[in-house]
């Protein structure tokens, strides 16, 4: 494929135009960091069927599947830098460029590159750490791991008895309101949205590119592969994140 340069050299215009940009972030920002995607060939989809919420909640049987498979994951991506595209997407924020980091990402590199928590919107949680979905208290991962490898059953709430699951929201699992009210708060905000390293295929994270847009932000959508979204976008650059971003943003 041809190197977009015409298109990287529009993205660093369209950055020192605005004055209020949102950086909405996928799974591709965290690829270059050892991180696997979702739907990439050897993506994480391609491995395991997701664990529905409401299985997750019906069976213990399958919440130790779920954490069995957690630890897997997190052995596998434990001591992830951030990469190219979370330090690009840092600089901005901390130049007063960008308002805010959307995330569908759980990894918990946007915080390890220096973005305050603060411009930091989740839409599906974080899995550095795990809560209990009854009283919301805060356990840890290792904490958990032990349990599971002690007991060998999943772990419960130590205050409440309740299940505790990762800080995370699974496919099913109802999004908080608060935290889609924060992001549809930025996006109308914004004057330039870049969606960087997304399929676009997961809802309703997928619907705020054009949202953001129809409330009169430039459009840019930053992915190795075409979305389903490209033919609204107001620049498309299919490349590399890492690579555009850092180019774009110097
Ligand atoms: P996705 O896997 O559906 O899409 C990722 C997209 O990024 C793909 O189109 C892929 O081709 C592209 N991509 C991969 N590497 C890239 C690179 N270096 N440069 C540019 N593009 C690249 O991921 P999604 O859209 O974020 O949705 C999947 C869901 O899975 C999200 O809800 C997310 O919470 C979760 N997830 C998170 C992580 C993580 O936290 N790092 C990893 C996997 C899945």
């Amino acid at each position: 494929m041809k190197e977009p340069a015409r298109e990287i050299a529009k993205l660093k215009r369209l950055i020192e135009e605005a004055e209020k940009i949102v950086a909405f972030t996928g799974a591709g920002v965290s690829t270059e960091c050892g991180i696997p995607d979702f739907r990439s060939p050897g993506g994480l989809w391609t491995k395991y069927k997701p664990i529905e919420f409401s299985e997750f909640m019906s069976s213990a049987e399958t919440r130790l599947e779920a954490w069995r498979r957690y630890f897997r994951l997190y052995d596998q991506v434990a001591g992830a830098k951030p990469g190219r595209s979370h330090r690009a997407i840092a600089q901005l924020v901390m130049n007063g460029k960008a308002t805010h980091v959307i995330t569908q990402n759980i990894d918990n590199l946007h915080q390890e590159s220096g973005v305050p928590p603060e411009k930091i919107i989740e839409l599906h949680g974080n899995g550095s750490f795990a809560k209990c979905l009854s009283c919301e208290r805060r356990h840890e991962i290792q904490w958990a791991r032990r349990v599971v490898e002690d007991s060998h059953q999943a772990p419960t709430c130590v205050a409440c008895g309740g299940i505790v699951k990762t800080a995370t929201i699974s496919f099913g699992q109802p999004m908080p309101e608060h935290v889609m009210a924060e992001a549809h708060g930025a996006a109308e905000a914004c004057d330039l949205f870049l969606a960087v390293g997304s399929s676009l295929k997961v809802f309703p994270a997928a619907s705020l590119p054009v949202l953001a847009q129809r409330w009169g932000a430039v459009l840019v959508i930053i992915n190795n592969e075409p979305t389903d979204f490209d033919e609204f976008a107001d620049l498309v650059i299919n490349w590399d994140a890492g690579d555009t971003l850092s180019r774009a943003v110097s």
